[in-house]
């Protein structure tokens, strides 16, 4: 593809548009990413790369840095809440590896962010700017950030996750339904667990109406995290946030009937975040013109399969093949990443509402297998 005179703008410098940036740089093509952060923080959060977000990122150069500090979970083990009971266990590691040619990890959501970062040099990247208003133009994109600056731009992707501004400006504001369920979530040392080892495995602890997931995030099993789900009247409602604190008294009171294992990770765990659980429905459309958004902005989910990072880092690369095999013609590039995509995005937001994913015997190679590099465009 010919370099544009103007940069493609990404908005969002989180996991899809960071890769988005390193793949289309990849490609020759002139980037620059808005982020509205000051400064990149390390969330507490734990993400789990599945073979098909790790042939992404192994595309990308990544897989070696990151199976050097990231926790190979043994076996994916679902475990009946209180009596611990194996409901299913699915082999990961040499298994996964075998069937699907790549790894299944477990790491901190910085460590992969930091990664990803490190693909884009800084003179691509400016932080502290939020955008707020976009305006298409005789093949071009006016950027209005909140700071007053302006940019212009060949094209605007807007991976500016789940409180999208690009996607409230082409498709107005948006009712997402709250499921009436919170996800507490951190990191922690895992010396502060004492004698309690949590096992090789990324386990999911199920109870009638909650969950908890707890697994390590690095190879050295020295930082745990879980992520749980629960009904919890959100009338505090700060929606999906990153930021916004839990009662840990109020977490270990809703798991008092888990296992004993469950009760000490809760009770040795020093501070707690929590995120409302909203669902949405497919979009009637990605983009207009010269716009497009991904991941989250276009089709987030329900973190029950851990696939909303995995759709993300699918949709970069699937966009940026779509931009090298139309050439100058952006308009009809995003309308193809967006035929090609819209299946199996919408496939896993509605089995991730569902959440049963693994619960019992699963085959989950049509999400595993996916490959983003080689699926075909079409005409
Ligand atoms: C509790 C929980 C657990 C999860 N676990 C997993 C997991 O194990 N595996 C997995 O694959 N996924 C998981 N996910 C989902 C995953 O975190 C998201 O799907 C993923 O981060 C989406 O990437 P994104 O690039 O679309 O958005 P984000 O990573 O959220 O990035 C959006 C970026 O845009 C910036 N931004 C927003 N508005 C503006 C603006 N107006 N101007 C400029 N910048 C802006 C934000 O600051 C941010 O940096 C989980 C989610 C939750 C809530």
């Amino acid at each position: 593809m010919k370099k544009r005179e103007l940069p493609i703008a990404i908005i969002g410098a989180g996991i899809g548009g960071l890769a988005a940036a390193a793949v289309l740089r990849k490609q020759g093509v002139n980037v620059h990413v808005y982020e509205q952060a000051k400064q990149f923080a390390r969330i507490g959060a734990g993400i789990q790369m599945t073979p098909n977000a790790m042939r992404v990122l192994n595309g990308l150069g990544l897989r070696g840095r990151l199976e050097e500090i990231a926790f190979a979970p043994r076996s994916s083990l679902n475990r009946q809440h209180d009596t611990g009971a194996v409901t299913n266990e699915f082999p990961l590691a040499e298994a996964v590896l075998e069937r699907y040619g790549m790894p299944f990890l477990a790491m901190h959501r910085g460590d992969l962010h930091a990664a990803l970062a490190g693909l884009v040099p800084g003179e691509n990247i400016s932080l502290g700017k939020k955008l707020v208003r976009f305006e298409q133009r005789d093949g071009s994109v006016l950027l209005e950030f909140e700071d007053g600056s302006q940019a212009h731009a060949a094209a605007v992707i807007g991976a500016d996750g789940v409180h999208s501004q690009v996607r409230e400006l082409l498709l107005g504001a948006e009712k997402p339904r709250f499921t009436g369920r919170v996800a507490y979530r951190t990191t922690f040392p895992a010396s502060r667990l004492g004698s309690l080892d949590i096992g090789p495995s990324r386990t999911k602890w199920w109870g009638p109406d909650r969950h908890i997931v707890i697994y390590y995030v690095t190879r050295r099993r020295d930082e745990v995290y879980f992520v749980t789900s629960q009904p919890e009247d959100a009338g505090w409602l700060t929606p999906e946030s990153w930021s916004a604190k839990g009662d840990l008294n109020v977490l270990r009171e809703a798991y008092a009937d888990f296992h004993p294992d469950v009760r000490a990770v809760l009770a040795a765990c020093p501070d707690v975040h929590k995120w409302a659980i909203f669902q949405r429905d497919p979009l009637p459309s990605w983009g207009e013109g010269n716009v497009v958004l991904m991941g989250d902005a276009c089709h987030p989910m329900t973190p029950y399969m851990a696939q909303g990072a995995a759709m993300a880092l699918e949709d970069a690369v699937v966009l940026a093949r779509c931009l090298e095999a139309r050439g100058a013609d952006v308009d009809a590039a995003f309308r193809t990443f967006e035929r090609v995509r819209k299946p199996r995005t919408s496939a896993v937001q509605a089995g991730s509402s569902a959440n049963n994913w693994m619960r019992e015997a699963t085959n989950p190679d049509w999400v595993y297998g996916y490959d983003a590099w080689e699926v075909a465009l079409g005409d």
